[in-house]
């Protein structure tokens, strides 16, 4: 069974950053899970939430529902704190995504880049370090022992991918982007199903035209960064995610 495990920070990041690869992958009959750190409280767009618990509720919900339309096998929200991944305790983080590594076992996992992502959001930053650190430690017999004699076996992923971008938007803070190494054109049906994920978003309603203008002029792929490879070799354009990649657990 082919697997893909997708870390986020935020809910909405699953369908602007990787909707229409998650549902391309869900169609080949690829297992796919989205794991979401945070259920995005600290959001300035709060739908008429009161609190942050209502609109972690109302958020959740959400997330459930962009994931189902793209068809994600098991997506999961994480309670760490929206706008303070930085400040997190970075071994307890790293275990814990370690963890669910070596529980999903993906062969290949795909994350936001350590830029931040078109938008430089710090927890994008964070989601792709703490992601980056567990892929490499969840393979090793030394690291977080306890969860190996609690039954948990290393997994070393084959590929891990960074989303990137062939754009920047010029009134954001400035990011330096991880080149291109991967690039999938997205067919108008997963372009659609993409936008449609998004907007189930609700509460962020007032990204919308801003989210569907710049996928529908400057959006119509989505590339990544093959930033490690279980396989030593000279970087090369791909169109697939699992192109080399062995269904092995
Ligand atoms: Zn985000």
């Amino acid at each position: 069974m082919l697997r893909l495990l997708c870390f986020t920070a935020h809910p909405d990041d699953e369908a602007g950053g990787f909707g229409g690869t998650l549902l391309r992958y869900a169609e080949r009959g690829v297992e796919t899970h989205v794991i979401c750190l945070t259920p995005g409280q600290a959001a300035t767009h709060r739908g008429g939430a009161s609190s942050d618990e209502e609109l972690s509720a109302v958020r959740r919900r959400e997330f459930e529902a962009a994931c189902k339309l793209l068809k994600v096998s098991r997506g999961t929200v994480l309670d760490y704190p929206d706008g303070k991944l930085d400040r997190q305790d970075f071994f307890s983080v790293v275990a814990d995504l370690t963890r669910r590594v070596r529980e999903v076992r993906p062969q290949v996992v795909m994350t936001m880049g350590t830029e931040g992502a078109i938008t430089a959001h710090p927890d994008h930053s964070m989601v792709s370090i703490f992601a980056t650190m567990a892929c490499h430690w969840a393979g090793r017999t030394n690291r977080f022992t306890e969860q190996l004699q609690n039954g948990f076996k290393p997994h070393q992923t084959q590929k891990l991918y960074y989303g990137t971008a062939l754009f920047t938007i010029a009134e954001r803070q400035p990011v330096s982007l991880a080149p291109t190494t991967t690039v999938l054109d997205l067919e108008p049906r997963e372009i659609e199903a993409k936008i449609a994920a998004f907007k189930c978003h609700t509460s962020q309603a007032p990204l919308f035209s801003f989210f569907e203008e710049t996928i529908r002029k400057r959006g119509k792929k989505e590339v990544f960064h093959l930033a490690n490879c279980v396989k030593p070799h000279k970087a090369e354009m791909e169109t697939d995610l699992f192109a080399g990649v062995e269904d092995r657990d």
